[in-house]
């Protein structure tokens, strides 16, 4: 069994026409390729959802903040392709880089307020290239779904912003992220770490989930979130470019744990560069 792969808007608006007068509803699946069960969970989301998955696999220059990262990030297209066709997605979409950046491509999608702060401080430019090309991915596909990761959950909540204020058609699902049996958020990047770097990575998780729960039990926001920068260092973390308690829909920052939060966090394991966030919320809140 092997999955179709187009790689131009024209042979993937034709196929996704004839689906469409058959009646089928089509789900979209983001990623950058070198797929992992992070992604998978979401292909597999998507086939319970949608009669009619698509995968796109789009390494976007315009994302990246460092040639050498862009240069680096793993390209495994064949495997990709065999891994989405044991699970039955439908159709795998790998653009040629013409299909979404055209020559004299002049226009920026631009989200305010979610893209500011956290990653967005750290990486300038990256939401724009993100949502500049979700929604050209959007667009081409004419997707009913798109899945993403809670994994990347500035990213989940920019897209859905974008998908509110463009009126785009599309129904955009979350999926919980995929974690390592120690803890470790799946990622394409993790295949960098050292075996000594790997070891000390769920560490970042580890303190971020308890730092959740001591925030949920009563702790003290600012004091807390000192202790937690401490530990990621002290677990072997070189440095940590933002740990933050933000609320769950508006990414605004919080100082009190007054309604229900998300814990973001960005560290450097050598030179490697993780994320991670996880949930918390009010005690009270839970229980009512
Ligand atoms: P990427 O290929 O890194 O751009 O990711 C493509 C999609 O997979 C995004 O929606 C990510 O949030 C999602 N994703 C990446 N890692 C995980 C994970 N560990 N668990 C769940 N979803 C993930």
């Amino acid at each position: 069994m092997s999955v179709p792969i187009v790689r131009t808007v024209d042979e993937l608006r034709t196929i996704a026409a004839e689906w469409r007068r058959s009646g089928a509803s089509i789900a979209v699946v983001p990623t950058m390729g070198a797929l992992h069960e992070g992604h998978l969970s979401l292909a597999r989301a998507a086939l319970q959802k949608a009669d009619r998955i698509i995968v796109t696999l789009f390494v976007n220059p315009k994302q990246f903040n460092s040639a050498a990262d862009l240069a680096a990030y793993p390209r495994t297209e064949s495997q990709d392709a065999a891994k989405l066709a044991l699970l039955g997605a439908h159709l795998l979409y790998v653009p040629d880089a013409v299909e979404i950046y055209p020559a004299g491509f002049a226009t920026t999608v631009s989200v305010s307020g979610i893209s500011q702060g956290l990653c967005g401080t750290f990486r300038p430019g990256h939401f724009d290239g993100v949502a500049t090309v979700v929604a050209k991915l959007f667009l081409q596909t004419g997707a009913d779904f798109a899945f993403f990761g809670e994994k990347d959950f500035q990213q989940l909540q920019l897209v859905r912003r974008m998908v509110q204020d463009l009126d785009i058609p599309i129904t955009v699902v979350c999926c919980p992220t995929v974690r390592e049996a120690d803890g470790l958020a799946l990622s394409s990047r993790n295949f960098r770490l050292s075996p000594a770097e790997r070891a000390i990575a769920p560490n970042l998780a580890l303190v971020l989930i308890e730092t959740a729960e001591r925030l949920a039990r009563g702790s003290p926001v600012l004091p807390t979130l000192a202790e937690a920068r401490a530990a990621i260092l002290a677990a072997g973390y070189r440095d940590i470019e933002y740990l933050e308690l933000r609320g769950e829909t508006d990414l605004q920052p919080m100082t009190s744990l007054d309604r229900p939060a998300r814990l973001l966090a960005a560290a450097w394991l050598g030179e490697t560069r993780l994320i991670d966030n996880v949930r918390t919320s009010p005690v009270f809140s839970e229980v009512r």
